[in-house]
């Protein structure tokens, strides 16, 4: 029997269903949530991610506004704009997209975002919240990922998870997350020797690699939750996971496509995140550091 296929697209529209309803009552209290978007430079993958997310707090009533900035401006002048941010009211989140320029230093950057309105979750402060379990935003795509599991009620806690992948915004949050509800959790990188034997020890397997449908189904358990965090852009222009949807959906017990599995409930979850700062502000609820 083939693989329970879960509908990215679908869950993102009922959640973002539920949310527009957050923010009307948002709305009713004299609070309209609100999303800043600073992009640097012109990659034009940046510029869609920004127009999807502008496009998508505007369907469910989130005021955003985009601060663009050419490539060969000098960071303090970013840091004034996110100072600026900070202090607005009208604000309660703020991204900075990813990547910026290489005169520019991530951290410093992230850092000076004031951290109850870091909505992606990469603040330093932010990410050792995570990791102690005091989480004040979890990262988008990993967030997503959960709510993929719990939306379609898989187990979580006792299973053994397998992790493929330790970039700071997917691999390692996800991990954690994974491992705060109770999951036994491995991760493994390029470095891994022999990832088959991992994965194919893994109930619930999340692949984030950026390599094209790298995980085959001889990689897999009978079975097993297979998600593809993966977004990779074929030669022939057609996307794909870096999972080999096509032979591993004959053997997962569940599985997500490549379009239309994580990556529509990852700004779904920015969306949440946004809701939750402003519902915070709306609470006076301060951020105890
Ligand atoms: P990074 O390039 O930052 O990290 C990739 C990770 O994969 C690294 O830790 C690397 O290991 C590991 N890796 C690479 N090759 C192998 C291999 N052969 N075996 C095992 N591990 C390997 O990528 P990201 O985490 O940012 O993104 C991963 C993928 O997810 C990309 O396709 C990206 O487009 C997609 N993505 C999708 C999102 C969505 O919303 N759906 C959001 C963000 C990303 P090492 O550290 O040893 O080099």
């Amino acid at each position: 029997m083939g693989a329970h296929i879960i509908d990215g697209k679908k869950l993102a529209e009922s959640v973002r269903a539920e949310l527009k309803l957050r923010v009307e009552k948002l709305i009713q209290s004299g609070i309209q949530p609100g999303l800043a978007v600073i992009i640097v430079g012109d990659s034009a993958a940046s510029g869609i991610y920004v127009r999807n997310k502008v496009k998508a707090c505007s369907e469910i009533g989130i005021y955003s506004e985009v601060h663009s900035f050419p490539g060969n401006t000098q960071q303090y002048e970013v840091l004034d704009c996110i100072q600026s941010l900070n202090e607005n009211p009208h604000i309660h989140g703020i991204l900075v997209q990813l990547p910026l320029p290489p005169h520019f230093k991530n951290n410093r950057v992230i850092t000076s975002i004031a951290v109850e309105k870091d909505v992606d979750g990469f603040h330093l402060y932010n990410v050792g919240a995570l990791v102690t379990g005091n989480t004040i935003f979890s990262p988008c795509t990993p967030y997503g990922v959960m709510v993929m599991l719990e939306r379609n009620h898989i187990p979580i806690e006792g299973q053994h998870a397998v992790v493929v992948g330790r970039s700071n915004i997917v691999g390692k949050p996800m991990a954690l997350m994974l491992l705060e509800r109770g999951a036994t959790v491995t991760i493994c990188t390029s470095k891994t020797f022999d990832l088959r034997q991992f994965t194919r020890n893994a109930d619930i397997l999340v692949v984030a690699t950026g390599r094209p449908r790298m995980i085959t189904a001889e990689m897999v358990k009978p079975g097993a939750v297979v998600i593809d965090v993966g977004i990779n852009r074929l030669p022939d222009g057609k996307l794909c996971g870096d999972v080999d949807y096509e032979s591993v959906k004959d053997i997962a017990g569940y599985i997500t496509p490549v379009p239309g599995g994580v990556g529509p409930m990852t700004i779904t979850m920015l969306l949440c995140n946004t809701i939750l700062a402003a519902e915070r502000t709306q609470a006076g609820a301060k951020i105890d550091k």
